[in-house]
C-alpha cells in the first residue's frame, strides 16, 4: 500500500510508492531510458487492450465493446499506480512526523490509437476528443470526496520522464493540496482579498498593454505565453482569455478552442526545437469539498482562481544549483523565446 508522509522541516507530502519499489540494480541509471516498444508489443497500442487493467472510458466509433480495438480515446487504470483508491485516511502521527495511506487515483489517458502520432500531430478534432477525456475522468474523481486535488499531467520524451513511447497523459488524484497548488492559490485568494480582481486576468490585460513582448500567439480564446519569470528555456503558459477557475466546467465552444491552441502551441516547440521533451502540467481549482473545521474555506475560489496549462520543456538539467536554492537559471529571456516562437512558420488551416 502507499503512504504519504511529511516531516516537519520541508513540510512536504512524499508517497512512499512501496508497489514500485525497486531493488538498486533496478535503480541504475534509469534516466534516458524510454521502452523502445514496437505497436506489437505496446500494452496502448489497439488489439492489446488486455495488457492494460480494464478501461474505466474511452470515446470510440460505432461499434465495439470495452476493451477491444475501435477507440480513439482509452483511460485505464495504472498498472503501477502512486496512490490507490482505499476507504479512509488513516491519519496519523509518528513522533513530530505525519503518514496517512496513499489514498488516491493514477490513471493513463491513451490520446490515440496511433503509436505515433502526438498531440502536436492529430488533428485538433481529435485533440478535443482527447480534453473530452480529461474532463469525463476529472469530474468523475471530483465526486470522490477524499479527492482534494485532480492532477492532470504529460511527460513527453525519456528526459521529461515518460517509460513508454506511446502518446499518453496522466490523471492522479491526491487527498492532500499539494504544495506547488496550495501556494498559487493562496497567492491568487490574497490577492482577490485585497483587490477583488483575478490575478490571472489582471496578468492577462498586462502583457497585452505592455506590448505583447512575451505574446506567442493570441487565438481562439486563448493566449499563449512565455511567462516573464520562466524557469526553462521556451516555457510556456496557454491562458483561457476567458475567466474560469475549473477545467472541467468549459463549454463545448472553449474545449475547441482550446483543442486548437493546445495543438498550435506543441507544434510550434515541435517544429523550432525538434521535438523536444517536455512536461505538461494542467493547473486548476481544487475539489471544493467542504474541509472540516474550515468553512468557507473555498468562498472565493470561483472568483481568485484562474485555470491554465503549463508547457515545460525539458532542455536544461535540474541540477544542485536548483535543488539547493529553489532557483532556475534560465539562458534564454521568455522575450527571445517568444519571438523565435512567434517565427514558426505553421502549416495553413490549423
Ligand atoms: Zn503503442
Ligand atoms: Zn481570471
Amino acid at each position: 500500500m502507499p503512504e504519504l508522509r511529511r516531516g516537519p522541516i520541508t513540510d512536504r507530502w512524499v508517497i512512499i510508492a512501496v508497489e514500485r519499489a525497486k531493488r538498486p540494480s533496478d535503480l541504475l541509471s534509469q534516466d534516458e531510458k524510454e521502452a523502445p516498444l514496437e505497436p506489437a508489443e505496446c500494452p496502448f497500442c489497439p488489439g492489446n487492450e488486455a495488457k492494460t487493467p480494464p478501461e474505466l472510458f474511452a470515446i470510440r466509433e460505432g461499434g465495439g465493446g470495452a476493451n477491444t480495438p475501435g477507440w480513439r480515446v482509452r483511460v485505464v487504470p495504472n498498472k503501477f499506480p502512486a496512490l490507490e483508491a482505499y476507504g479512509e485516511l488513516g491519519r496519523a502521527g509518528i513522533g513530530f512526523f505525519d503518514r496517512m495511506k496513499g489514498v488516491g487515483a493514477h490513471e493513463v489517458v491513451i490520446e490515440s490509437p496511433d503509436h505515433r502520432s502526438e498531440l502536436a500531430d492529430l488533428p485538433s478534432e481529435h485533440v478535443r476528443l482527447v480534453i473530452e477525456a480529461y474532463i469525463q475522468r476529472m469530474r468523475e474523481l471530483m465526486r470522490n470526496h477524499w479527492f482534494r486535488y485532480i492532477l492532470l499531467f504529460r511527460n513527453h520524451g525519456a528526459a521529461a520522464g515518460a517509460s513508454l513511447s506511446h502518446p499518453h497523459s496522466q490523471i492522479i488524484a491526491t487527498p492532500i493540496i499539494p504544495r506547488n497548488v496550495r501556494d498559487r492559490l493562496e497567492a491568487a485568494r490574497r490577492y482577490y482579498d485585497d483587490k477583488e480582481r483575478c490575478i490571472f486576468c489582471d496578468l492577462l490585460i498586462q502583457e497585452l498593454t505592455l506590448g505583447g513582448e512575451r505574446i506567442v500567439e493570441e487565438s481562439d480564446g486563448y493566449i499563449i505565453l512565455a511567462p516573464y519569470d520562466s524557469r526553462f528555456p521556451f516555457e510556456l503558459t496557454v491562458f483561457p482569455k476567458y475567466h474560469l477557475h475549473d477545467f472541467t466546467q468549459m463549454n463545448e465552444g472553449q474545449r475547441q478552442g482550446l483543442a486548437r491552441a493546445l495543438k498550435r502551441a506543441l507544434l510550434r516547440l515541435k517544429l523550432l526545437l525538434n521535438d523536444p521533451p517536455f512536461n505538461m502540467v494542467l493547473q486548476t481549482s481544487p475539489n471544493p469539498v467542504p474541509r472540516p473545521g474550515k468553512p468557507g474555506y473555498w468562498a472565493t475560489l470561483q472568483y481568485d482562481y484562474h485555470w491554465h496549462i503549463e508547457i515545460l520543456p525539458r532542455l536544461t538539467r535540474v541540477a544542485g544549483f536548483e535543488w539547493g536554492t529553489g532557483f532556475y537559471i534560465n539562458p534564454v529571456p521568455p522575450e527571445e523565446a517568444a519571438k523565435y516562437l512567434r517565427g514558426v512558420k505553421l502549416p495553413e488551416g490549423i
